[in-house]
C-alpha cells in the first residue's frame, strides 16, 4: 500500500499498489479548487483506496463530479465524477511518494494555461 494525505495530517488514506493511470488535468474547476495551473490526479480502483484518518469535507463541484478536501488546511485529497464511478481520482501531490508516478496524459487540454505545455 501506498500512504498519502493532506497538509496539516488530519486526512490520511492509502491507495494499492498498482501501476495507476496518471493524467495532468487542466479544466477549470482543478484548477480553481486547487490552486495551481493544472492538477496531477490518479486514477485508483474504489476497492484499492481508503482513508485511514480523519473526515474529509465534500464539494459537490459540478453536477458531473464531488472533490474531497481536508477542511482544516485546505488540501484537495480526492475526486469521483459520475461518469466514472467505480473509481477514485486521487491528487497526485497528496502522496507520501509522489515521485512513485509519471503522468502519462494531459485531459481538457482546451482550458490549458498556454505556457503549461511541458510535455508538448
Ligand atoms: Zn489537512
Ligand atoms: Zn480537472
Amino acid at each position: 500500500m501506498k500512504p498519502g494525505g493532506c497538509f496539516c495530517g488530519t486526512i490520511r488514506y492509502e491507495i494499492g499498489d498498482g501501476d495507476y493511470t496518471t493524467a495532468n488535468c487542466h479544466c477549470t474547476m482543478c484548477r480553481r479548487t486547487s490552486g495551481a495551473p493544472y492538477v496531477t490526479w490518479l486514477v485508483v480502483p474504489k476497492d484499492e483506496f481508503r482513508y485511514t484518518a480523519g473526515e474529509v469535507t465534500v464539494l459537490e463541484s459540478s453536477d458531473r463530479g464531488t472533490r474531497y478536501f481536508c477542511n482544516r488546511c485546505g488540501t484537495p485529497v480526492a475526486c469521483v465524477t459520475v461518469a466514472h464511478p467505480d473509481v477514485v481520482d486521487v491528487t497526485l501531490g497528496s502522496l507520501d511518494a509522489p515521485e512513485a508516478f509519471t503522468p502519462t496524459f494531459e485531459v481538457y487540454t482546451d482550458t490549458r494555461l498556454p505556457w503549461a505545455h511541458q510535455r508538448d
